[in-house]
């Protein structure tokens, strides 16, 4: 029987707690708690979780403290929960190191598929095993070859530009992970670069237009608001 993962979730919302927990404990983890910013890091370091969920408003401190904290000595996972309209807290706490952001309210689905991500991430130090064992990331009829540097839809090859590959072969690898709009700038023009979205915006619509039967409505990767861009996860 495979071991079951351990789950912090760190909520002061009794409800929204209550909520998680149900969830995580039908899907088969094994769920600890903690209310406050003090009760999580002490049950960090005693419990040995494999993921944390954290809320960001606590009733001690700011989340945001809990994480920088955690990062000092860990790369425990860490998934951000924030409320709806708070892009600033969501970039921040991917700067500093959070894996990924869920926004209040939130559904099962999309709650498990986060976890699912974290954790495959980190357990392959970051990119996704399958793409660096295959070379290729497959998600319905979107490929990514990358030995062959080329991205097909339903086979045929879609004809993207050197920078359109680099961004979504990045998206690829860290696919179902939300990547900032400065992370993926960085990645691709150079740390350098003035920190402007629109050259990423621009190759971005063009991306689009070629892998997206529907450019308006994308299927394939998605737009995190004032934060970034996701690529689905693959099959
Ligand atoms: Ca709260």
């Amino acid at each position: 029987m495979p071991v079951k993962s351990k789950v912090l979730v760190v909520e002061d919302e009794k409800s929204i707690s209550n909520f998680i927990i149900a969830i995580l404990t039908a899907n088969n983890y094994d769920v600890v708690t903690a209310r406050t910013g003090q009760e999580a890091y002490s049950l960090i370091t005693s419990c040995c979780p494999d993921i944390v969920i954290l809320d960001l408003g606590l009733p001690d401190m700011d989340g945001i403290d809990v994480l920088k904290a955690v990062r000092k000595w860990s790369f425990l996972p860490v998934i951000v929960v924030s409320a709806r309209a708070n892009e600033r807290d969501k970039v921040e706490a991917l700067d500093l190191g959070a894996d990924d952001y869920i926004t209040k309210p939130f559904g099962t689905e999309e709650l498990l598929a986060r976890i699912r991500t974290a954790l495959r991430h980190t357990r392959t130090s970051g990119a996704n095993r399958d793409v660096a064992q295959s070379g290729k990331f497959t998600a319905g009829e979107l490929t990514i070859d990358y030995e062959k540097y080329r991205v097909f839809v339903a086979g045929v090859d879609v004809g993207l530009t050197q920078n359109e590959f680099k961004i979504v072969s990045l998206l690829g690898k860290y696919a179902g992970k939300v990547l900032t709009y400065d992370f993926i700038i960085c990645e691709i023009w150079g740390p350098n670069t003035n920190g402007d979205n629109q050259i990423l915006r621009v190759n971005m619509a063009n991306i689009r237009r070629k892998i997206e039967k529907n450019p308006a409505e994308p299927k394939y990767i998605f737009t995190e608001v004032g934060v970034g861009y996701r690529m689905i996860e693959g099959d």
